[in-house]
């Protein structure tokens, strides 16, 4: 997720054709895109830095024309967000959907397809920052809300979905106890409530560049300026929004991602309550655990008495039927989950050990919310748990996805492009980097020129996805084949002209 990212100057600071011009081992190409961000003096051949200016010089005019394209096909969507800006805060109701020139404004959407209100059509790869696994209005989503919402849309007291919902996250997490919220960022704020009551530890852990929903002690290091981070191996905890306090801040500590060393060092006086991390950073494109990282995670917090806490509102079922505990092959503490679980409908949960989790049961912990366990979510939740999303329906989606990984692979690996595709479970990313990211340094070093010049010339053509490299795309149960790989045409065409 990404605001504001059309860049004021369109500047492509990094592009090499590596197989065009062969790169020494001591210039290896990531030292190379390094030095082209103005960090390393490292000297580039001639034939590279050609090729450099050449995808700088044909991203730029792929902008500037794209722009204006954009505002030929979107007037309605203009004109919408003018007015809103006049009621809303940058005309939208959360900061994640503002981004430059101005967002489309939806109309409607059906199975993979969304429509805005200028009636241009787009396959969905956003598919609601990954929320929509099931695809939009699926059809046994939507019968068994229909049946509830005959039934009644809220209680506020127990309905049995609750239990069956709960039995069926236990199956996939192997964790026995759950509670249920309205969004990914109250079940992080619960699951963290949970392990400072269990431990009695008020610090909490978490990685750089990782973003755990918008209550305070998590928005500290989400996207932290290079200048004001500090050390890469020890960061300095930054504020991501005016309103964190001192006291919350000096609470978090901040770690680098897929370093063990650095998590040793900040639990070393055993005085942290968790470390929450996503077990697949999945808002700086996809960053994948090194081997051995999560086990190492796993070990370290046991080994100091901290809870582990996998924030899987991203992941979730989208990663395989068990998530990516399951995928991965590492149990935590407490897992935090949404999006992906409801279907469409705002829901979020927090599971966990029975041990922590009656931490609620003896009223230490207080949970609380007038809409969880919502009926209307509860009913969508159960019809994608046991309906929809099935092993053999999760399976083939994730077949289809790498289908289109694949094929944008080959796109790139035909072209030379400093480029690479990253797939977990149903989600895939066209990184602009030579080499995998490992940790929200790499991330800093990719092309974000470049990959604004691929989503610009990619919504044209009706490829939905919000700007830059923080999002990755989700194939959903409802995308087809077909729709799938029009991604992968599309992106050829885009690679074709930024490399002729
Ligand atoms: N955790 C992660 C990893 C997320 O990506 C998000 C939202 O994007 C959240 C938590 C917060 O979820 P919500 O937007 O439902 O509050």
């Amino acid at each position: 997720m990404c605001l504001n990212i059309l860049p004021d100057q369109v500047v492509v600071r990094t592009a090499h054709r590596w197989r065009d011009s062969p790169v020494s081992s001591a210039q290896s190409p990531a030292k190379v895109l390094q030095s082209s961000k103005g960090c390393l003096a490292v000297s580039t051949t001639e034939s590279s830095l050609n090729a450099t200016r050449h995808l700088g010089d044909r991203a730029k005019k792929i902008i500037a024309r794209e722009i204006g394209l954009y505002s030929e096909r979107t007037p309605g969507s203009r004109r919408a967000n003018d007015r809103a800006r006049r009621v809303l805060p940058l005309g939208v109701p959360s900061s994640f959907q503002a981004y430059d020139p101005y967002p489309v404004v939806v109309k409607r959407a059906d199975a993979a397809y969304m429509w805005d209100i200028d009636d241009n059509e787009y396959i969905d790869y956003d598919m609601g920052f990954g929320a929509l696994f099931s695809g939009h209005i699926n059809p046994i989503v939507r019968r068994a809300v229909d049946e509830q919402l005959a039934q009644g849309t809220l209680f506020v007291s127990p309905c049995e979905l609750n239990a069956d919902v709960a039995e069926l996250l236990g199956e996939r997490y192997g964790l026995p106890m759950w509670r249920f919220t309205n969004s990914g960022t109250e079940a992080t704020m619960d699951a963290i409530r949970v392990a400072r009551g269990a431990t009695g530890r008020d610090k909490i852990v978490k990685v750089e560049g990782g973003y755990h929903g918008h209550h305070d002690e998590v928005m500290i290091s989400m996207k932290p300026k290079l200048e004001d981070a500090g050390p890469a191996d020890n960061p300095t905890p930054v504020p991501s929004t005016a309103g964190v306090t001192k006291a919350v801040l000096s609470d978090t500590i901040v770690v680098p991602y897929n370093d063990p060393e650095a998590l040793e060092r900040a639990l070393g006086k055993d005085d942290v309550a968790c470390f929450i991390v996503e077990p697949v950073m999945e808002n700086i494109g996809i960053c994948l655990p090194d081997p051995g990282y999560l086990q190492a995670v796993r070990e370290i917090t046991r080994r100091h008495g901290t809870l582990l806490i996998f924030d899987e509102v991203k992941t979730g079922i989208t990663a395989g039927w068990a998530g990516a505990a399951g995928a991965l092959g590492v149990t935590p503490d407490l897992v935090a989950l949404a999006k992906s679980i409801g279907g469409g409908l705002p829901l979020g949960a927090f599971g966990g050990k029975s041990e922590y989790m009656d931490q609620i049961t003896r009223g230490r912990v207080v949970h609380l919310g007038t809409y969880n366990g919502n009926p209307l979510c509860m009913a969508a939740a159960k019809a994608v748990l046991s309906q929809v999303c099935t092993p053999q329906a999760t399976a083939a989606t994730i077949g289809r996805n790498k289908m289109l990984v694949d094929a944008c692979n080959d796109i790139i690996d035909d072209a030379g492009l400093p480029a690479h595709t990253i797939q977990f479970g149903a989600k895939g990313c066209v990184t602009w980097a030579p080499e995998p990211i490992r940790n929200y340094r790499d991330y800093k070093a990719t092309d974000f020129d470049l990959a604004f010049a691929q989503w610009i010339h990619g919504i044209n053509r009706g490829i939905l996805l919000p700007p830059g490299l923080d999002e990755q795309w989700l194939i959903s149960i409802m995308h087809t084949e077909r729709d799938a790989l029009r991604y992968a045409d599309v992106f050829a065409d885009f690679v074709a002209e930024l490399t002729e």
